[in-house]
């Protein structure tokens, strides 16, 4: 079988988004912060495969069809799993590795390249002419200074249907070469096809990749017409998903902090200002693939991003994202001016470093983003605000954590300590309590004829938490040694889950590749299924170390119960399984 890297796989799937594939083939329904639809590997009248989009993955509660977008491929175009990712990758442009050497191939990524570096020339030599006086003009109003324009290359596409096209030519490219190239756009008419600039009338920003080639532009406006923001689309040389506007820059600079800003301005601006290791997206969401690119050039993040509502709800996505792969970033927090650009022109790039060097934690940004809703002076919105505190608090896994922010607020609102402890303990226990309700009454239904682990229904309960220490393990991989010191994998009752344990322990230690697809070179298409059930079960999932602490506890009294025996035991087991039940007894 032919092998493909796990770090090709990483790539395209930041680019195939689950829910824009599988949304090609059927039609998708919102459900809460999921997706959901007709199965289309079991008849069906009323959807029940769920498309979830944080985890990349899918199941279906009809048929137990499950797994990533790969799997969904797999499954729908009845290929096998090099084929599928084939498909996948000729679909959006890539290449799968063993061709990659393809000679065509390079040559085309050669003329490719060839060509922007002469585009960006050109864009760039129109800001001394007359054609290109309105770009240069942009510039200066925005405060853009020329050693600036001259760092980063940028350059003005003129009002014209042709004016690069007919300058390429001139260097012997071709039309067709071009297109390829996402330089110029073509439709047709009456049979005939027209090739015209796809920029026109923008201000230019040549995107580098880290070895300094152009590998593709992005095209702003001069007033305030749309699209404000033009870029080029994915070709052979640019995939927006995968690289960073600026890392070129930024990257040899011995960094300690990365600056993600939301736009190419921003970023000008702040290397102007003497941070030149800000960086900014390609005019896309930010990706998987991205957070990883900053966590290996830097280990502190700091989101700098717009402090309007859209710039809010983005940061807590982007901020999520780099948690997922246990960075725990920043936030800048700027008072007083829309984007970062902004905020230098009005109060210099002194005062933006105190703030670079003050942005808090996203835990505290959220908290006084919370705090900001309410009026504290009146005792309603003073409850309000003490009880969506206090639920934040129970959504935090780390019971340390939990204690340092119940310690803010009561400092915060001069409240004695128990008063907060109290309430947050009240809900903890409640939710402990209906979460081992639901687990028993879950489990009577549905543990019976399960292929995959047949141990479940012998043994339910352990296998119910095991499931959940699997889950917690998957969301919190940071945990795994944690984790690991309790419970080993041998103490697991369930054959199967005992398995799913070990094969992520075993992740753990060589990567941080640590998604869904992680798992296709070990399970089979049923297990896949199965997998992705467990880690996207159970909205309702109370993700707490003390949670998790009774999984653990459950499941090591089963064992101990299955082993209880003694005639296979060594002396030394005996003595030791004494002292430790006398252990017990005395807690
Ligand atoms: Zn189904």
């Amino acid at each position: 079988m032919v092998k493909i890297s796990e770090n090709f796989i990483a790539q395209l799937k930041a680019v195939c988004d689950i829910t824009s594939v599988i949304s090609s083939y059927v039609e998708l329904k919102s459900m809460g912060r999921n997706k959901k639809c007709l199965c289309p590997f079991h008849l069906e009248k009323t959807p029940s495969l769920v498309v979830y989009e944080e985890t990349q993955s899918f199941y279906c509660f009809g048929c137990g069809a499950g797994g990533d977008v790969i799997i969904f491929i797999e499954k729908i175009e009845n290929l096998n799993y090099v084929d599928a990712v084939k498909l996948l990758a000729s679909r959006v442009g890539m290449t799968v590795p063993e061709d990659e050497q393809d000679d065509e191939l390079s040559k085309k990524r050669e003329r490719i390249l060839k060509m922007n570096k002469i585009a960006a020339k050109f864009f760039f030599n129109n800001l001394r002419l007359d054609k290109g006086k309105a770009g240069l003009e942009y510039f200066y109003k925005r405060q853009i200074l020329k050693k600036t324009i001259i760092k980063f290359g940028l350059g003005y596409a003129a009002d014209s249907w042709n004016d690069l096209q007919n300058h390429l030519e001139s260097k012997g490219f071709s039309c067709e070469e071009m297109f390829e190239a996402d330089l110029v756009s073509r439709s047709t008419k009456n049979g005939n096809i027209n090739y015209y600039d796809k920029f026109r009338n923008r201000v230019i920003f040549p995107i580098i990749d880290l070895r300094g080639n152009v590998i593709g532009f992005g095209g702003r406006v001069l007033d305030d017409s749309k699209p404000k923001y033009l870029n080029s689309s994915d070709t052979v040389v640019f995939k927006k998903s995968l690289g960073l506007y600026a890392l070129y820059f930024a990257k040899n600079n011995r960094l300690e902090t990365l600056i993600l800003c939301e736009g190419y301005m921003d970023v000008i601006a702040m290397h102007q200002g003497g941070f030149t290791n800000a960086v900014a997206t390609l005019g896309t969401a930010l990706t998987a693939e991205q957070t990883r690119l900053m966590s290996r050039h830097a280990k502190d993040l700091v989101i700098a991003y717009d402090s309007d509502k859209a710039g809010r709800i983005a940061m807590e996505r982007a901020s999520k994202m780099f948690m997922d792969i246990g960075i725990k970033p920043r936030v800048l927090k700027i008072n007083g001016a829309k984007d970062p650009d902004e905020y230098i022109k009005k109060y210099g790039a002194g005062r933006l470093k105190v703030a670079i060097d003050e942005a808090q934690s996203v835990t505290k940004t959220k908290i006084e983003n919370m705090s900001d809703k309410y009026d504290l002076d009146d005792p309603e919105q003073k409850r309000n605000y003490i009880n969506e505190y206090c639920a934040f608090i129970c959504n935090m896994v780390d019971p340390l954590d939990r204690e340092v922010y119940i310690g803010e607020l009561c400092r915060e609102l001069g409240l004695p300590r128990e008063v907060i402890s109290n309430q947050v303990n009240f809900v903890l226990n409640k939710k402990r309590k209906s979460y081992r309700k639901n687990v028993d009454r879950e489990f009577a239904r549905v543990s019976y004829r399960d292929k995959i682990n047949p141990d479940s229904a012998k043994y339910p309960k352990a296998a119910k938490a095991e499931q959940g220490i699997i889950k917690f393990l998957f969301n919190n991989p940071d945990y795994a040694d944690y984790i690991y010191n309790k419970i080993k994998p041998d103490e697991f009752i369930t054959k199967w889950h005992k398995r799913v344990y070990e094969i992520m322990l075993d992740r753990l230690k060589l990567n941080d590749n640590f998604d869904v697809s992680a798992f296709h070179s070990v399970f089979d298409e049923d297990e896949m299924g199965r997998f992705s059930k467990i880690i996207n079960e159970d909205s309702n999932f109370s993700n707490t170390v003390e949670v998790l602490d009774d999984y653990i506890s459950v499941v090591k009294d089963e064992h101990e119960k299955n082993t209880e025996n003694i005639s296979d035991m060594t002396l030394e087991q005996i003595e030791n399984r004494r002292k430790d039940k006398a252990k017990k007894k005395r807690w």
